[in-house]
């Protein structure tokens, strides 16, 4: 454990890793691969607290700038928004106290949940053997057991992930009517969640309305989904919100330079992708990279945090 703290106290210095999670169910569940449940979740957070200074996001990015970070800096952040936070992952971090940034996609608090949620229960409420996709051109996707139920999940996100948001609306809607199964039906955050981890001290930050691919949308969309949230969520928690994740978060495939001047314009102060790779004080504010370390054991997880200070994030052009 020194050895690899030795190590990474060279190859990080003035670097910023900023690491990634998503739901963190209380168990690990078999329909999300790769999804942590709140056991290795907490083992991981261990890890990284020994290993790592870790600050808000906010103090990590304006002492990068300012070349004052201190060794082994890292910042913690959650994507898309869901109920399970509120007494799961919040709850983790405030029993470690870490601090860390949730960015939500605001569409939950009126009614519409975000497609892959969507998805994930149609699969998950589905009783017969085999669902019918022809309508959404696809081939029929077996459910007889729930390896079965993970695989035709992981099919239908990677279909439905670059669909036009109109498309997939419709695609979705036709899928719930077949199964019997309401958007409604489908667990969502509520602004009582949000307002109650926002409370406890956690920054809150904004991840668009409906979490579509930025650069499916026509401009009027693209600056809506970027703005409005802003908006949303500093009228629900009542402070600033000055962070951005764009969604799917790929620079050049799901958002291009045109969506950070969007980002800027809408008065954001600093925004995070899902490129692997650290921030040095030459990243732009505006693409800082993320990364998740999977473990499962701690020599692996080191391997894997080692080999995440050498990638080199793709870096989009950034108009000042
Ligand atoms: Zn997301």
């Amino acid at each position: 454990m020194n050895l690899m703290r030795d190590v990474l106290q060279v190859v990080a210095r003035g670097k910023l890793s900023v690491f990634l999670f998503h739901k963190v169910p209380p168990c690990a569940d078999p329909l999300l691969v790769g999804d942590l449940g709140e056991a290795q979740f907490s083992r991981l957070l261990d890890f990284i607290k020994e290993t790592f200074c870790v600050l808000p996001l906010g103090d990590a990015v304006q002492h990068l700038h300012a070349n004052t970070l201190p060794p082994l800096s890292a910042a913690l952040t959650f994507d898309d928004g869901y109920p399970e936070w509120r007494h799961g992952a919040a709850r983790v971090l405030e029993e470690k106290s870490l601090p860390a940034t949730f960015f939500i996609t605001t569409g939950q608090f009126f009614g519409r949940p975000m497609w892959n949620e969507r998805l994930a229960y149609i699969v998950r409420v589905c009783t017969e053997p085999v669902l019918d996709t022809k309508a959404i051109r696809l081939p029929p996707l077996s459910m007889q057991t729930s390896k079965d139920k993970a695989n035709a999940l992981h099919a239908l996100e990677f279909h439905f992930k670059y669909l036009p948001p109109i498309i997939r609306d419709e695609f979705l809607e036709q899928l719930e009517t077949q199964v019997g199964v309401s958007s409604s039906d489908v667990p969502a955050m509520s602004v009582d969640d949000l307002v109650a981890i926002s409370n406890r001290g956690f920054e809150i930050g904004a991840h668009t309305l409906e979490h579509p691919i930025l650069g499916l949308c026509d401009v009027d969309r693209a600056r809506e989904e970027i703005g409005q949230t802003r908006e949303i969520l500093e009228g629900l928690i009542n402070k600033p919100v000055t962070s951005f994740a764009y969604p799917n978060g790929r620079p050049g495939v799901d958002f291009s330079p045109q969506h950070i001047q969007m980002v800027k314009q809408a008065g954001y102060r600093y925004a995070v992708t899902t490129q692997w790779g650290v921030a040095d004080s030459k990243t732009s504010s505006y693409q800082i990279p993320r990364f998740t370390p999977w473990g499962p054991s701690r020599p692996k997880m080191a391997l894997q945090l080692i080999r995440n200070f050498y990638s080199r994030p793709e870096h989009l052009r950034d108009m000042a």
